[in-house]
């Protein structure tokens, strides 16, 4: 039986996990190895070993109506898209709002998680603990992975020849903060994901020009959509998926790329993806067409070559006296405290878990990683589910059969079909990759909280229409069944007031 809870790490993704295992009359301690609550969102003027680091312009790209807290939505004059402070704010108030400070365990590393001996039987952990020097050891019931997967920088040297002999300074994206010591330099930026963009546009105000250069392109989307709405009001709805769902693949595909080229036509600006079905994850950025147009900065191919000063690129071109380059090539997932990290890791590297939360070779279910999953939709109310989902396998009522079917398969010749479906590969390394609410729903169903359209529109036919044809707000999943929230049907149907206030 679960009762004591170790949660890794205060990010969004921890205090969910605090959250859930308080519903579920669960004892959570959680440990946390910087000062303070927030993780990624919590800007430091200097990176942290084994934090998260973000630049002083980070911005969301979900706008708060979709981004909640399914349970504590955003104050009605916050903006749709909020800078990394006001984020910071809201997982305050959320974290005093529901009490959960007092189960954090402040500058707190983990160092180990081991399997106890008797695993097999009680699902046991061994968690090791270092503060101020002192190491502490205890055993938990279960442990909750909410360490962050955008801490390690993944830096691939080896890919870059002549890197070695180049003169001028480099470092990954991790490292950047502000422009102003770029002022007058030539810069190359290597990556278009969203930190990559975000860095060119903002180093083109102060740079003597700016180089982005992108091995595979990607679609840009505006955060402003159709009549100024925020774009994922619009995109991100049960109509569109179930349209998406029962369209052939042809027709699917031709109104994905139309729907992603109407801000632009990317091909016109060199950004046109190889692969321009894939539903890689898209970036956002409302300046970089208008900054390309503007020739500050300019779009390149993959690099070919570093030389002392200059950079050689795939299509022969050469540019001359760069004098900074910025690796914006993306995170790897690394588990530290973990004694054996192939228990999330495989051995291939990859990383596959059941649900995208259970890693499939331990004997008993007593492990989440949480906040892993990426998709079209936003991090905060994935992980809160996902949290919900994890905190009701553990109790272990529903999920014994199940389990013992998983773990047989994934300890035979591969992993299951269900982790399969949701494991890809992506630049040197996996992510698991899902339709949003499709993955919502799974979970959700899974544990009695999907909402019912049909019956809605039998007992109230305007929240039923909202909730199909409108965004797949968080409120949605708070609607009926465990964890139901009273505000839940008000917060949808107001939630474009608070949208246009
Ligand atoms: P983190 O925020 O990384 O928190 C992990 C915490 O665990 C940290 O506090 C860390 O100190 C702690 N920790 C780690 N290891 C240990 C240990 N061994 N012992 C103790 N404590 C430990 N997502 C969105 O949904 N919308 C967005 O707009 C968005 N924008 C983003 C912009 C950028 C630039 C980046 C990089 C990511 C963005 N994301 C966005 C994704 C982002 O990762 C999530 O929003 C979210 O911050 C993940 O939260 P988390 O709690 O899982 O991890």
């Amino acid at each position: 039986m679960v009762r004591r809870v170790a949660v890794v790490g205060a990010g969004v993704s921890g205090l969910a996990a605090i959250k859930c295992c308080l519903e579920e009359g669960l004892e959570p301690t959680c440990f946390e190895q910087s000062e303070d609550i927030g993780g990624l969102w919590r800007y430091t003027d200097q990176a942290e070993e084994g934090r998260a680091s973000i630049y002083r312009t980070v911005f969301t790209n979900s706008c708060k109506e979709m981004m909640c807290y399914s349970d504590f939505p955003f104050p009605d004059d916050h903006p749709n898209y909020m800078h990394n402070a006001r984020l910071q704010h809201y997982i305050c108030k959320y974290a005093e709002h529901f009490d959960l400070l007092r189960h954090i365990q402040f500058k707190t590393l983990v160092t180990k998680v081991k399997k106890r001996p008797d695993f097999s039987v009680t699902g046991q952990w061994e968690v090791v603990t270092q503060r101020d020097g002192k190491e502490e050891t205890a055993v938990f019931d279960a442990v909750m992975v909410c360490s962050g997967h955008h801490v390690y920088p993944n830096l691939p040297l080896d890919d870059f020849p002549g890197i070695q002999k180049f003169k001028g300074c480099y470092f990954h994206s991790r490292e950047y903060k502000e422009p102003e010591k770029f002022r007058g330099k030539k810069v190359l930026v290597i990556g278009l994901g969203n930190s990559g963009s975000d860095i060119a546009v903002e180093l083109s105000a102060v740079a003597s020009q700016v180089y982005l250069s992108s091995r595979s392109g990607s679609w840009v989307m505006s955060r402003v959509w159709d009549e100024g709405y925020p774009w994922d009001m619009l995109i991100i709805t049960r109509f569109r998926t179930w349209l998406g769902n029962i369209l052939p693949r042809a027709i699917s595909d031709w109104l994905y790329v139309r729907g992603m080229n109407r801000f632009f036509k990317h091909e016109n600006f060199g950004l046109m993806p190889l692969n321009r079905t894939s539903r890689k994850e898209p970036v956002f950025n409302d300046d970089l067409p208008s900054r390309i147009a503007c020739g500050v900065v300019v779009i390149k191919p993959n690099v070919k070559e570093f030389r002392e000063t200059s950079v050689l690129f795939q299509d022969g071109t050469v540019q001359d006296d760069v004098d900074v380059v910025v690796f914006a090539t993306g995170y790897s997932y690394a588990y530290p405290f973990m004694e054996d990290d192939s228990i999330i890791k495989s051995r291939d590297n990859q990383v596959t878990l059941y649900k995208g939360i259970l890693p499939p070779r331990l004997e008993k279910p007593t492990m989440a990683v949480i906040g892993l999953v990426q998709s079209l939709g936003p991090i905060i109310p994935t992980a809160d589910l996902q949290c919900r989902w994890a905190v009701k396998v553990f109790q272990g009522r529903w999920m014994s059969l199940c389990w013992a079917k998983v773990c047989f398969l994934s300890m035979g010749s591969s992993v299951s079909q269900q982790q399969r479906a949701c494991s890809n590969r992506k630049s040197g390394h996996t992510t698991l990759q899902t339709d949003y609410i499709t993955y919502m729903d799974e979970l959700a169903s899974a544990i009695g909280v999907k909402p019912n359209v049909l019956k809605l529109l039998l007992t109230d036919p305007r929240l039923a229409l909202e909730v199909f044809f409108g965004p797949c707000s968080p409120y949605q999943f708070r609607l009926m069944g465990p964890g139901k929230w009273s505000g839940a049907r008000k917060a949808i149907l107001t939630q474009w007031d608070r949208t246009l206030r």
